[in-house]
């Protein structure tokens, strides 16, 4: 199936050259809920999360206040202004979510691992384009991710988004969930133009983490980060490790700006060289086909004369000439010796070749 999802445009930053949603990882009560998205809000942050429903590894532990969470976003979206997004893992959800006039949702990992779950998220939003991000599914299979967008474009959403937030491997030891980079690389080839958020809390597991993923994932081309900040970490009900303050994300902020100014710099910096790389390169193309039309040449001669189309002391002595050549400029002799090989190999493919005609 070809997927060709929309912008959300929800999600346009004005003050930032990439997207940002933020929030606790549950929405605990109304207080810390609005507590926190004050404290955003000053900073300029247009979007909002916060879990209503917490899908938690065992039972027993804090499984968010549901509906009445849904509440506190409403507040939070009248208040302040931004657009609010919390996850939805079955029909139940999203009818609530829907009916409290909940801007966007997002898909856990754990409910993207499960076909049944994203089928029924996807039936119960037919006829309702709401902005839905899919986090990528637990374990490194990209196609169940890949399926549930399938599975939801399939239901008539076109504005999707993707959240790398990191997968679980055995041998991972420095973060909670292993970025697997090369993953959302892959999946941006397979879905071209899809939005692809990063979240560096999930995968650092770690409030010190956080920093360098979020720049990493920035680097590597994101569009933008889902980031879990709480205003009092230490006493978070879920995921209290990995939490960071708005005053710490506002640092994040700006030393993330400085970076992606010293990057365009540094970009700027390598234009020519890099133009003359370009030309260069062309010019190499344009002396492989000269020589390769000498050697035609050549090749023709022999046919006339009846002479062998491979001569061993000739290989020799051109190959011995070109390495002490490269040694002038310093090249190395391996590598020298394997580009000829390369340019002799196709002239000796064209010599037989013309032999043919
Ligand atoms: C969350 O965003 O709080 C959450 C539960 O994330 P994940 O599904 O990535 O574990
Ligand atoms: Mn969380």
């Amino acid at each position: 199936m070809m997927i060709k999802t929309e912008e959300i445009r929800e999600l346009d930053s004005k003050t930032l050259d990439f997207i940002l949603v933020a929030g606790p990882c549950s929405a605990e009560s109304e207080q810390q809920v609005l507590d926190c998205a004050r404290s955003l809000s000053a900073m300029g942050v247009r979007n909002f999360r916060a879990g209503a429903w917490k899908p938690r590894t065992r039972p027993g532990n804090f499984e968010g206040w549901g509906e009445k969470a849904l509440e506190w976003l409403r507040t939070v979206k009248s208040e302040t202004g931004m657009n609010v997004m919390t996850e939805v893992a079955n029909a139940r959800h999203v009818e609530s979510a829907l009916k409290a006039g909940i801007d966007m949702f997002w898909i856990g990992a754990r409910t993207t691992t499960s076909p049944f779950a994203v089928q029924e998220i996807a039936d119960s939003l037919r006829g309702v384009n709401i902005p839905v991000m899919v986090k990528n599914p637990i374990n490194t299979e990209l196609e169940l991710w890949i399926g549930a967008f399938e599975r939801l474009y399939g239901a008539g959403l076109t504005r999707l988004a993707a959240i790398h937030r990191g997968f679980s491997v055995h041998d991972e030891r420095l973060y909670r969930y292993s970025p697997q980079w090369q993953i959302p690389v892959e999946l941006r080839r397979r879905i071209p133009g899809l939005t692809i958020l990063c979240d560096p809390s999930h995968m650092a597991g770690n409030s010190s983490l956080v920093p360098p993923l979020a720049r990493k994932a920035l680097d590597m081309k994101a569009d933008g980060l889902f980031i879990e900040v709480h205003n009092d970490p230490e006493h978070a009900l879920s995921d209290s490790a990995q939490q960071i303050t708005p005053a710490r994300l506002k640092e994040l902020l700006h030393t993330l700006s400085l970076h992606r100014d010293t990057v365009k710099e540094d970009l700027e910096i390598l234009k020519p060289y890099r133009e003359n790389i370009e030309q260069t390169d062309l010019r190499i193309v344009e002396l492989v086909a000269a020589r390769l039309r000498a050697s035609d040449k050549v090749g023709d001669m022999k046919r006339l004369r009846n002479l062998a189309v491979l001569q061993p002391e000739r290989y020799k002595s051109l190959a011995d000439d070109m390495i002490e050549e490269g040694r002038k400029y310093g090249l190395d002799e391996e590598f020298v010796r394997a580009l000829f090989e390369i340019l002799h190999t196709e002239s000796i493919k064209h010599q037989l070749e013309n032999n043919n005609l």
